[in-house]
């Protein structure tokens, strides 16, 4: 049984400021996390990937389709079983400041879900427990940090303090969306270590949200890929496999517009795709067909009218009626 799994889900919103109109987010989306796995979710800015990371975290509901937590759908989970998925299923958000509480030391924020969830008996044993975590994620003297504000703090000591808050309740999976890109290049890797060093020391899966293919490799680089277009997953692989030899073209043409400053990505074998169109269509007024395909360099008249399925394709799966030919 999947540790966590989405099956099929939809999620509509309505369109901010088109009244009517309706935004597609996720569109029939089937995805399964296994314990112990990391899974890079990557694509461009509204291709729904937050959308994922926020329906596993139940803060958006699927219009259409499940979220089950350990085979269980979260709507059918007793008052007791949601508490343990709570607990059990963490995010870290990009935006660092806006996830602490301005008003409360950090020592505050981060010991009330402790306390209640009883997690620890009183407020001595969750300073013990937290103190022994920020020492284990390079935040020493602890005090030091556990007594300030958030304000008082920098970019990269939040961050930390997010996954310490994250690790604290002892999760099973931890969704991190964008957590190192408000974060200077030189800590981003520091805290990309953190990370996998959780994901082997006790096992937690993650699900690594992120538009930079970079760090998508570094983190997940025994774990999956899965690419996201317009709503839809168009591909989902083991990563090393994935980033070698993309198979679907809307990936290929990701890859391909990575700088070659970074060799470790794609060593230079990726060829640029010459792309029809750079601009990603509207969300609202999604076109027929593969959604790819105004801006497909191998698009036929089938593109344009049937939208492709995912089906397996080279040990992953690969929305692309073509995939086999081009
Ligand atoms: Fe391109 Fe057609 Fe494949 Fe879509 S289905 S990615 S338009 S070849």
């Amino acid at each position: 049984m999947s540790l966590m799994e989405l099956k099929d889900v939809s999620v509509t919103f309505d369109a901010e400021q088109r009244k009517g109109q309706k935004v597609r987010a996720l569109v029939g989306l089937n995805l399964k996390i296994e314990p112990g796995e990391i899974v890079a979710v990557v694509g461009e800015s509204g291709c729904g990937k937050t959308t994922l990371g926020k329906v596993l975290v139940d803060i958006y509901q699927p219009t259409e389709g499940q979220a089950l937590y350990n085979g269980k759908d979260l709507r059918s989970l007793t008052k007791e079983e949601y508490r343990k998925y709570r607990l059990g299923v963490q995010m870290i958000h990009q935006d660092s400041y806006a996830a602490l509480n301005p008003n409360r030391t950090i020592f505050q924020s981060l010991s009330l879900p402790l306390l209640q969830h009883k997690l620890v008996k009183n407020k001595d044993e969750a300073w013990g427990l937290l103190s022994e975590l920020f020492e284990e994620i390079g935040l020493n003297p602890a005090r030091l940090f556990l007594e300030k504000y958030p304000h008082q703090l920098s970019g990269g000591q939040r961050q930390r303090i997010l996954l310490a808050r994250a690790l604290s309740v002892r999760p099973s999976l931890i969704v991190a969306d964008e957590p190192v890109s408000m974060v200077d290049v030189s800590l981003r890797i520091s805290l990309l270590d953190l990370m996998a060093r959780a994901n082997k020391k006790y096992g937690i899966s993650f699900v690594y949200i992120t538009h930079d293919l970079g760090t998508a490799r570094y983190i997940a680089q025994h774990g999956r890929i899965a690419v996201m277009y317009l709503g839809r997953m168009v591909e989902l692989n083991q990563i090393q496999a994935a980033l070698d030899k993309p198979a679907h073209p809307y990936f290929h043409a990701l890859i391909a517009a990575v700088p070659e400053a970074d060799p470790t990505l794609r060593g230079g074998k990726i060829a640029q795709l010459p792309l029809k169109s750079f601009d990603m269509p509207s969300v609202i007024n999604a076109p027929p067909g593969c959604k790819f395909h105004p801006r497909c360099p191998y698009a036929n008249e089938r593109c344009g009218t049937e939208e492709p399925k995912l089906r397996e394709f080279r040990g992953g799966l690969v929305a692309c009626h073509l995939v086999e030919t081009i």
